[in-house]
């Protein structure tokens, strides 16, 4: 029997994903699992590596020779939540066509709030001709929170249009043209000096609610806030309560603490958001299967994985 790879994802579809892997990894055996309770054909002792995203409990366990997890998004928290998980490489999915498409995406979002694009819209409902002098990018002070894979292209795309660039990590970083900063000590005055935030953190222990109303309240009067990495990361009622009191003059979300954003939230009747549902950047399978092949490659010459996920620090 030769070695297969299982995939699971009740939101991905194989049909998309089965012909980009089998083109990247020509003889290997790709099973899909059913969605929901993750029954895959065949013998299970044949998997050794498991494409997933969100799983069943106990699916890695069906799979004895499994060798590697390979986590089918970037954003990898519902993942080491986990309590099943088993002790191999576990990597994720970051790769250039990714960081692209997240970076084209939060520079749209920049220069929104940057060129004024939610007052003339309003003012275009109202009929009104409501001239804005507009600002230079290098006028405007963006605060990047996460400088990795996707926030670090990010930061460095407005870096690029000439926006005034901060970044802010865990651990030092050097990115070229923008101000780096990192650990909580320097995020008071991060957040300060920020006109236009963007949210690129992980979800993990240290970054959920890291954004509460009393770090929102750092920011400049008027600020405009921008998360696309996950929900929890901020306080959501701390940042509705910061909206209606003018302390955030605009938000554009692409994720919450609920996703779906529930009817009821406030948010959805909010004129200074623009709520759009998680699509900020996606895995695309072709660039994505050269990465996996890459990474069973390199596990089975017993080498290190790329992009390995490290389940004690959360992302
Ligand atoms: P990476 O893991 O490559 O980078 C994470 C960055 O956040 C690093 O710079 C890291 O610091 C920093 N960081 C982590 N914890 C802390 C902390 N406690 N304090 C300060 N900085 C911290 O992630 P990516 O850039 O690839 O992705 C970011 C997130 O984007 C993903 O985790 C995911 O949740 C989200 N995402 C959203 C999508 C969407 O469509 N909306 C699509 C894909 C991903 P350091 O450099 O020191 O390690």
């Amino acid at each position: 029997m030769g070695a297969a790879l299982v995939f699971y994802s009740a939101f991905d579809a194989f049909e998309a994903w089965q012909p980009a892997l089998q083109a990247a990894l020509p003889g290997l055996d790709v099973r899909a699992a059913r969605a929901g309770d993750g029954l895959v054909a065949g013998d299970p002792a044949d998997v050794r590596y498991a494409l997933v995203w969100k799983p069943p409990h106990g699916f890695f366990g069906r799979f004895p020779n499994l060798k590697l997890v390979i986590n089918l998004g970037a954003g990898v928290d519902a993942l080491v939540a986990r309590d099943d998980l088993p002790h191999v490489p576990i990597t994720r999915l970051s790769d250039p066509r990714m960081s692209q498409m997240m970076a084209s995406f939060v520079l749209m979002c920049v220069l929104r709030h940057a060129r004024d694009i939610p007052l003339l819209e309003k003012a275009q409902r109202e009929r009104r001709w409501h001239f804005v002098s507009p600002r230079t990018a290098g006028e405007i002070k963006v605060g990047v929170l996460g400088l990795g894979e996707l926030g670090g292209a990010a930061a460095l795309e407005l870096a690029r249009q000439g926006f005034d660039v901060r970044g802010w990590s865990r651990t030092a970083r050097a990115l070229p043209g923008i101000a780096c900063h990192h650990g909580l000590d320097a995020l008071p005055g991060f957040l300060a000096e920020s006109d236009i935030l963007v949210v690129m953190l992980p979800l993990t222990d240290e970054t959920r609610g890291l954004l509460n109303a009393e770090r929102l309240a750092r920011l400049p009067r008027g600020a405009a806030f921008i998360n696309v990495a996950r929900g929890p990361v901020v306080d959501e009622a701390a940042l509705v309560a910061a909206l209606r009191a003018g302390q955030i003059g605009a938000a554009t979300l692409d994720v919450f603490e609920v996703e779906p954003l529930p009817q009821d939230s406030p948010l959805w009747g909010m004129e200074n958001v623009l709520i759009t549902p998680h699509l900020a950047s996606m895995a695309i399978p072709r660039s994505a299967a050269a990465q996996i092949a890459e990474n069973i490659r390199r596990v089975e010459a017993g080498e290190e994985v790329a992009n390995r996920v490290d389940p004690q620090r959360g992302y």
